[in-house]
């Protein structure tokens, strides 16, 4: 089962979630029990900058899968 990482936007923290592919896009709770928290693409650059780009899909709508929907863009 794939996993995906996720963060908490009330607490700033990352936790994985391993969920089918087909619910990859339903929302998640952080560890805390926020319910705050946006998908993360898979392939993140950790190092402490944030990122250039907004968050994608805050809020959750539905769609998912941009390019090639595997993360195999990078
Ligand atoms: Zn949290």
């Amino acid at each position: 089962m794939p996993r995906y990482e996720f963060r908490c936007r009330s607490c700033d923290d990352t936790f994985e979630v391993s969920r089918p592919m087909a619910e990859s896009s339903a929302p998640a709770s952080c560890p805390a029990g926020h319910d705050d928290t946006v998908k993360l693409l898979s392939a993140v650059a950790v190092g402490g900058t944030r990122s250039a780009g907004p968050p994608p899909g805050a809020g959750g709508a539905g769609g998912g899968g941009g390019c090639c929907g595997g993360g195999c863009c990078g």
